[in-house]
């Protein structure tokens, strides 16, 4: 046996046999096969715990095995080792990144978990915690694996449970889709449009007042949208179209003056030339007549050469005369177009006054609208704050008014609005204001109203309200108000007391309806 296939162990019970006695050699011998044995089984164990994570090395490593059981000579082994020992090098790399890419992977998931809205608090604080926490082992690692993935199962528990709380948000946004449903049908009703735009607008206007479901809400605001844009933008167009025919008829009338001026300025040459040669006639006449006695005077033939000097002049003073008419005709046709043309505009201007009271008069009650009130409102603030006098604004809000559509439809509504506003109107003095603040409430201004006088005013507009004869099917309709009143005070502008009137009303609402409240 050479040196260079001697295993450590066999060397050693090589050396073991200079020195020991055959027996001892033996009892070496033997004891080292045993640890051999043991060793190749710890080897075969560890392969058995390596393999699995790659398949090459896996290979490698059951060949190694193989031979490990089968070789006599360990030492014939070491080349295989070197390779094996590359391939694990190798390999602890790769699992190196791999694991690098892991923990990337899992804060990434993590961070995305915490990004999810809605979470309870306490799902996102084992989550901090967890990502906070090292992890320093394989076995940590796989634990902190684990407890994210139940992070994210209870997570997509929570939100497939959510749709209960989402239709809750649902039938919390019904209440948002009816305001929404109420402003336009008081948008329609205040923009007033005409024409066939107006029509379809007072259908959706009669849709929005019965019960609509949110999708109708949505898609009949997208259409009353579009409808209104149309006859802003057909209004907008005839304007335009007005604006044009009356440049092209100022054009047309102005060329025309300028034909006519230049035809009176002929005339009038024409006219000195005549004039010119009348008075050459008339000179030679007299001259004529002062000739009369001389001996070559020829009196006769003078007379019939001014006579007939006098007929040419005669024939040009007709076409004159003919050119003249044509030009006062031309001239009266100016005239006619000019009037015609101020007629127009005369009309766009009642179209355009038309427009601008429609901008401040509710159509529907016939009284003034929110953009009045805003008007007025700024106006007698304006006098209090120099004149001090007592300034009161009230808000009528009429009660269970749905329940008046509801059982009688909304054209009996609409009436009762109608008649409710000519009562609220009657009730006030002079230099009150009522204007229709939307739907079925209205705000009236009492500038310079005592004590008395304001609380007179505010019970008998409860009062009449009260005893309207109103009447649907010969079944009495009645009807009650809620009033909400305050007066101007200390630094006070519009807005707060509108507010505070407001907040009257909520109490008076709250209190039973059907009074008045004062803040
Ligand atoms: P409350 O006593 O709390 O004021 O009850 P209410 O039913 O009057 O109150 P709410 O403000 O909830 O409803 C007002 C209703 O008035 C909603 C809408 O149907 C109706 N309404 C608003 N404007 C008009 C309208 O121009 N014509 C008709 N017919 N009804 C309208
Ligand atoms: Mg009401
Ligand atoms: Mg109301």
């Amino acid at each position: 046996m050479t040196k260079s296939t001697l295993s450590p162990l066999s060397a050693q019970a090589a050396q073991a046999d200079h020195h020991e006695t055959p027996s001892a050699y033996r009892d070496l011998a033997l004891k080292s096969r045993r640890e051999i044995h043991s060793l190749k089984r710890l080897v075969s164990r560890f392969i058995a715990t390596c393999t699995g994570k790659n398949t090459l090395v896996d290979q490698k490593l059951t060949e190694f095995r193989d031979v490990l059981y089968s070789a006599q000579d360990v030492s014939a082994l070491l080349p295989r080792l070197a390779v094996i020992e590359r391939m694990v090098g190798h390999q602890d790399m790769t699992q190196k990144k791999a694991l690098s890419h892991l923990d990337e992977q899992f804060h990434t998931s993590g961070e995305t978990l915490q990004r999810v809205t809605g979470l309870p608090a306490q799902l996102k604080r084992d989550l901090r915690d967890l990502l906070a926490q090292p992890m320093s082992s394989d076995t940590e690692r796989t634990q902190h694996l684990i407890k994210l993935l139940q992070l994210y199962e209870r997570a997509v528990t929570l939100q497939v449970a959510r749709p209960r709380a989402q239709h809750a948000q649902v039938e919390l946004d019904k209440d948002q889709i009816r305001r929404v449903a109420d402003e336009l049908q008081n948008l329609i009703t205040e923009l007033d449009i005409d024409g066939q735009a107006g029509d379809k607008l007072l259908e959706i206007r009669r849709q929005l007042l019965t019960d609509v479901s949110p999708t109708s809400v949505v898609s009949l605001t997208l259409t009353s949208l579009r409808l209104i844009l149309e006859a802003t933008q057909a209004e907008r167009h005839a304007s335009q179209q007005f604006l044009s025919q009356v440049n092209d008829d100022l054009v047309s009338i102005s060329q025309q003056n300028t034909r006519a001026y230049d035809h009176a300025s002929q005339l009038r040459m024409a006219h000195q030339s005549v004039d010119q040669r009348l008075e050459r006639t008339i000179t030679d006449i007299e001259h004529e007549i002062s000739l009369q006695s001389a001996p070559a005077a020829d009196p006769e033939a003078a007379l019939i050469r001014a006579l007939d000097e006098l007929k040419v002049i005669a024939q040009e003073n007709e076409a004159l005369k003919n050119r003249e008419q044509a030009l006062e005709e031309q001239l009266a046709h100016n005239q006619n177009q000019l009037s015609t043309l101020a007629e127009q505009t005369m009309d766009q201007r009642r179209h355009v006054g038309d427009q601008e009271r429609k901008r401040l008069l509710d159509p529907l009650t016939r009284v003034y609208n929110r953009a009045a009130l805003n008007d007025r409102l700024e106006h007698e603030y304006r006098l209090w704050k120099k004149y001090h006098r007592e300034f009161c604004l009230a808000v009528i809000d009429i009660d269970h008014f749905k329940q008046v559509n509801q059982q009688f439809g909304y054209e009996v509504g609409d009436k009762a609005l109608k008649v409710i506003a000519r009562s609220i109107y009657q009730c006030l003095r002079d230099t009150d204001f009522i204007a229709r603040f939307g739907g079925e409430e209205f705000v009236i201004l009492l500038p310079d109203a005592n004590d008395d006088t304001r609380t007179d005013i505010l019970a008998n507009i409860s009062q009449t309200i009260r005893k309207l004869p109103l009447k649907f099917k010969n079944e009495r309709v009645s009807i009650t108000a809620s009033i909400g009143a305050t007066l101007f005070k200390d630094q006070d502008t519009p807005k707060p007391v509108l507010a505070r009137a407001d907040q009257a009303l909520y109490q008076a609402k709250n209190s039973g309806r059907n009074q008045i409240i004062w803040c």
